[in-house]
């Protein structure tokens, strides 16, 4: 390995979570795939007949955190410590870190994303949470941490959109970004996952998506 590429791996590129071929929820997400392709995302995100919300909502929740992990790891050399002291997204909203044990904590936007996706790992690695098994059913506070995690990852959306939007055009994502935001709001609304003033920082981007 380069010194380049050791120094730029240094960051925070995760390995993306992978559902195994075989499964039915590799069958849901090859689904998510083939209705995507249509282009009619309405479809794309409507609940499969005789298919399970928690199921529904667990394979899509892993997709979104896979397409955010790749979309922020090609702006990590942007997003530094210095560049992004603090975890913002635009002038009026800041974010701080809180697990739920200590007080917040207020940190910089890489530190927080990196907060943010260990953590989403760590829920997807539970397996009483997110069960790989056929036939295991899912627990009573899935919807609730899947909602927690959703309000999250949307924040690194925002961080994005509102930070680093010149370095995304400069990158040529900006198409790939505006795709999966756009599959992402149409996913949180249909299920009502995320609450409205949590969007707040990107409505006008959102009202804009969705043609209003
Ligand atoms: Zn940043």
């Amino acid at each position: 390995m380069s010194f380049l590429s050791s120094s730029t791996k240094s960051k925070t590129v995760r390995p993306k979570k992978n559902i195994p071929e075989g499964t039915h929820q590799y069958d849901l997400m090859k689904h998510v795939e083939k209705t995507l392709e249509s282009g009619n995302l309405q479809q794309a995100v409507a609940l499969p007949e005789g298919e399970e919300l928690n199921e529904w909502v667990a394979v899509n929740t892993v997709d979104f955190f896979n397409q955010i992990n790749m979309l922020y790891g090609t702006i990590t050399e942007f997003c530094t410590g210095k560049k992004c002291p603090v975890m913002s997204a635009g002038p009026k909203y800041e974010y701080h870190w809180a697990d739920g044990q200590t007080k917040p904590i207020k940190c910089s936007a890489p530190r927080y994303i990196d907060f943010v996706m260990s953590w989403v790992q760590d829920q997807f690695d539970d397996e009483a949470l997110f069960p790989s098994k056929i036939g295991v059913t899912y627990p009573k506070n899935f919807l609730t941490i899947a909602k927690t995690i959703l309000k999250r990852l949307f924040r690194v959306y925002a961080h994005i959109y509102h930070q680093h939007f010149q370095e995304v055009v400069g990158l040529k994502e900006e198409a790939h970004l505006n795709t999966s935001f756009k599959h992402f709001i149409f996913f949180v609304q249909e299920f009502n996952l995320i609450d409205c003033k949590e969007l707040a920082p990107l409505q006008e981007l959102i009202e804009r998506l969705l043609g209003k």
